[in-house]
């Protein structure tokens, strides 16, 4: 029987451990760990995250801003505001959510955020000290699927790890973290040959390629343990991984779902990542 690794369940339980270290962060020290996220234009979906985001924050006592700019907000008002709060001292963590309106240029954007407040690390300073093993701060989604693998006890050293995707955002951090914790790290990519050979010898198989249901039971080791990260909407509305999971479930020893596994992780990672930030101030 597989071992079904829920990230709803492991959120629930950071961050109630969140919610007490804030208290006694507040309590002992006086600090309150804040986040700022800013928002341009109207873009529905980013603005359901934000709301999460948002909510997520106040419920784990953080102190949470929320900045809505409009669509025809230029570079330097944008780049003004990130100033504004790369100075502020309430404020620990920004985040810019993506994607910005065309107009405005993400990079610009992203480096001019302060390191230290980098909260998203996808800052290239954080990047480096992530490549070198030297970091606060991980970027939220790998770090999910680290804790997960943590807190299921699923070592990582010394083990097979196949990572499908090479993006900034999933799966070349993810690699890194991989490395980091001694796994044997192949990262694959749409160039890549015998893919389904390749990801038959993982004993941890993580996918992040945002293909629905594309990892079948052949491209599975028996046994081996399989974290998807995607995230895609059927033409029904419903959502599903990129590991076809009914196919795959019989063989593996421990996958997560979709939706209910690494989804929930991101926003839980981002408040540890915002209370790491601000205990860096003491
Ligand atoms: P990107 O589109 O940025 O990257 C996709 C990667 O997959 C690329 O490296 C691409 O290769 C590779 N790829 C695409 N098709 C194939 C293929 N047929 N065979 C092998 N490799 C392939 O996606 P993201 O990394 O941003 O996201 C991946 C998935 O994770 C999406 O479903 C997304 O929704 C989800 N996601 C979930 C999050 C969460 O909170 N759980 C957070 C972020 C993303 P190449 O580089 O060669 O083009």
């Amino acid at each position: 029987m597989a071992i079904i690794i829920s990230g709803k369940e492991t959120s629930a339980a950071i961050r109630a451990e969140l919610k007490k270290e804030v208290e006694i962060l507040k309590d002992k020290q006086g600090l309150t760990p804040g986040l700022a996220v800013v928002i341009v234009g109207s873009d529905p979906a980013s603005k359901i995250y934000v709301r999460n985001k948002h909510r997520a924050c106040e419920e784990v006592g953080m102190l949470s801003r929320v900045y809505e700019m409009p669509e025809e907000t230029t570079e330097e008002e944008l780049l003004s505001l990130v100033d504004t709060l790369n100075a502020d001292p309430e404020i620990h963590g920004i985040l810019v959510q993506l994607p910005l309106p065309k107009h405005l240029d993400e990079k610009k954007v992203i480096y001019r955020i302060d390191p230290k407040k980098d909260v998203d690390v996808f800052h290239p300073y954080n990047v480096g000290l992530l490549s070198i093993g030297n970091y606060t701060l991980s970027p939220c989604t790998p770090a999910g699927c680290m804790e997960l693998l943590k807190r299921y006890n699923i070592e990582v050293s010394g083990k097979e790890c196949v990572v499908l995707g090479r993006s900034n955002i999933v799966g070349k951090p993810i690699s890194m973290l991989l490395l980091q914790a001694n796994g044997t790290v192949t990262t694959c990519h749409s160039r890549t040959k015998d893919l389904k050979d390749v990801c038959r010898r993982a004993d941890i198989l993580v996918a992040a390629i945002g293909k629905p249901k594309f990892v079948g039971a052949d491209m599975v080791k028996e046994g081996a343990c399989v974290i998807d990260v995607g995230i895609n909407r059927l033409p029904d509305g419903k959502i599903c991984g990129d590991v076809d999971y009914d196919a795959v479930i019989d063989k593996v020893s421990a996958i997560t779902p979709v939706p209910g596994g690494v989804g929930p992780m991101t926003i839980t990672m981002l408040l540890k990542n915002t209370l790491l930030a601000a205990k860096e101030e003491l």
